[in-house]
């Protein structure tokens, strides 16, 4: 396994060595809080590692919890993909699955609580308004006309807005914190608003919805999370999420910890971005192999294991960077050399017909990987007539040409040598079939009078192999910062996919979904699991052999 086993350290797990040495816990509990709101991507992914990875190491509890209380870009579809990925990934959560929306009636008390201890009110400004009185980084905010309401006006208010007697916008609840704080969310943020939107677990019960600074704190504190692991954007939340749980009567205290985001070159990693490329059609969908999501990454034919060796390789920091996708590339290009069965595939069919052959198909042996006898050995027909890649050939070529040429002599990968003699072109001048002749003795050996072959080519039987769609696959954006651009969707690269048809070796129509395959001398390749039938098969490639970003780059 290319999975290296070693513990990761990082700031977040001293922190725990540390409370754990002096008794502020005696266990972790953390919890991974995704949105339901799209399908889950790789900087999901870094979380899932480490909130999910630090449960397993110390022998602790991760929650999943949904985090939903915007019904009105949520989906019960989105919930159902975030649960099968992070299964997928490795991990399982502690217990049920939890849900903020489970927590909407004692929320509703603890708002109730802030209101009767003069914490919160009701009010009536406009959205415009509001933001109009809060100020900026540099002035104060000023004080509504209503934060000064009586508790039991603000307590018929609130009960107004639950009964659903003023109309969105037309009111919401804030805490009474702070309208000179110089941290924008302190000065009375909003707790509540009114929302007349179905949502897919609590139907039509609520409409007022609590936000996400008021529900992530409680929420956190009434599962008994210890370490609450966020992202670096919601370090200025902290004080709010703090003064919450300071002013309501609960137990836990759990506490808040920021890391960096991910972010990877070439892509986008929002999830409103990612929702428009499928909901403009951009891409085929969220698990679009070109998509930076784990449904993608796996459709694509990255494995779990390479996906957390990359967590693991970019480790958790307070720093802001951006990752080369070339990492991300050589994770899953280091598990799938050493766990793939290579097999034979030609992408760009020229012919090849072997005159001196005679006979039907010939069964050749060849290894399923060259330096691991125990993945076996598996059967190849040769015949008289097969496929090479039109690369692979030349009418007349320099030394450093290692393949076919006119004349001279290379070896037919797990088969024999074949000597070029003639081909024929099209109107174009284009190559159409190579005319050869092979040498019966060269099967497994270097022939006895010391010839040597220039070099080795891939070929598949033309009577025996299997046509397959090929998918190939480039960035998604002509841009490292994509997310950066004014209109981003119009910096998605125009040859982010190749189609082309091929041939593949016969062993292949039993390719099984999320194995990957290294295809001799062009790379990894799965069995698309959506558009592959057993009459028409389709590959795509995962990643090539080595890593060509550098130089496209240089
Ligand atoms: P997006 O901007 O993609 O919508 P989000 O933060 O709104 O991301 P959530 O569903 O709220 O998405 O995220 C769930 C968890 O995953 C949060 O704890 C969040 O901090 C974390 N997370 C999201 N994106 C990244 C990322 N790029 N790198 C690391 N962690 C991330
Ligand atoms: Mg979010």
């Amino acid at each position: 396994m290319s999975e290296s086993e070693a513990r990761p350290t990082n700031f977040i797990r001293q922190i725990i060595d540390k409370d754990l040495a002096g008794g502020v816990h005696t266990t972790v509990h953390t919890r991974f809080p995704p949105e339901p709101n799209g399908y889950l991507h790789i900087g999901h992914a870094k979380s899932i590692c480490l909130n999910f990875g630090i449960a397993k190491d110390y022998q602790g509890q991760c929650n999943l919890r949904f985090d939903d209380t915007n019904p009105e870009k949520e989906d019960i579809e989105f919930v159902e993909s975030i649960k099968s990925d992070v299964n997928w990934l490795g991990f399982d959560w502690s217990g049920e699955v939890c849900y903020s929306s489970g927590y909407f009636d004692r929320l509703h008390g603890y708002a109730v609580e802030l209101i009767e201890k003069g914490l919160a009110y009701v009010e009536e400004l406009s959205p415009d308004e509001i933001r109009e009185y809060r100020g900026t980084l540099t002035a104060p905010g000023k004080h509504s006309p209503y934060r000064d309401r009586t508790v039991e006006e603000n307590l018929a208010l609130f009960d107004k807005m639950k009964n659903g007697e003023f109309a969105e916008g037309k009111a919401c609840l804030r805490a009474k914190i702070d309208m000179a704080s110089p941290f924008m969310v302190m000065r009375d943020p909003v707790l509540y608003r009114v929302r007349f939107a179905h949502h897919h677990q609590t139907g039509d019960k609520w409409c007022i919805y609590p936000m996400y600074d008021f529900t992530h704190c409680i929420s956190d504190a009434i599962e008994g999370i210890t370490h609450s692991l966020c992202t670096l954007e919601f370090q200025d939340n902290r004080r709010l999420y703090d003064w919450v749980l300071d002013n309501i009567t609960i137990e836990c205290q759990p506490r808040q910890y920021e890391f960096s985001r991910l972010n990877l070159e070439y892509t986008v990693m929002s999830k409103r971005k990612l929702s428009q490329l499928v909901s403009e059609n951009l891409v085929n969908g969220w698990d679009d192999p070109r998509m930076p999501t784990i449904s993608g990454l796996r459709r694509r034919g990255y494995t779990p294991a390479a996906i957390r060796e990359f967590c693991k390789r970019i480790g958790v920091t307070k720093q802001e960077n951006t990752i080369e996708m070339s990492s991300l590339e050589s994770c899953i290009r280091d598990d799938l050399n050493e766990n793939a069965p290579r097999a034979m595939a030609v992408l760009d069919p020229i012919k090849l017909v072997i005159e001196n052959f005679d006979g039907d198909i010939e069964h050749l042996s060849a290894p399923n990987h060259p330096n691991k006898p125990e993945m076996g050995e598996r059967s190849i027909p040769f015949s008289r007539e097969i496929w090479i890649e039109a690369e692979d050939f030349r009418e007349e070529a320099n030394k450093k040409y290692k393949r076919l040429v006119l004349g001279k002599e290379v070896r037919l990968r797990n088969a024999y040598f074949v000597k070029a003699e003639r081909c024929d072109k099209d109107a174009d001048g284009k190559v159409t079939t190579v005319y050869c002749t092979y040498d019966p003795e060269t099967l497994g050996k270097d022939p006895a009078d010391g010839r040597k072959a220039k070099g080795v080519i891939h070929w598949v039987s033309a009577d025996a192999g299997v046509p397959a769609e090929i998918r190939l696959y480039d960035r998604l954006f002509t841009l490292p910062n994509p997310g950066a651009a004014d209109d981003f969707a119009a910096t998605i690269n125009p040859e982010s996919l190749t189609v082309v048809q091929g041939y593949v070796e016969p062993s292949l129509k039993a390719a099984v979904a999320e194995q990957g395959y290294q295809f001799e001398r062009m790379g990894y390749f799965c069995v698309d699991r959506k558009d592959s039938t057993d009459d028409a098969l389709v590959f795509n490639r995962t990643v090539g052999l080595r890593d060509t970003w550098a130089k496209i780059d240089g």
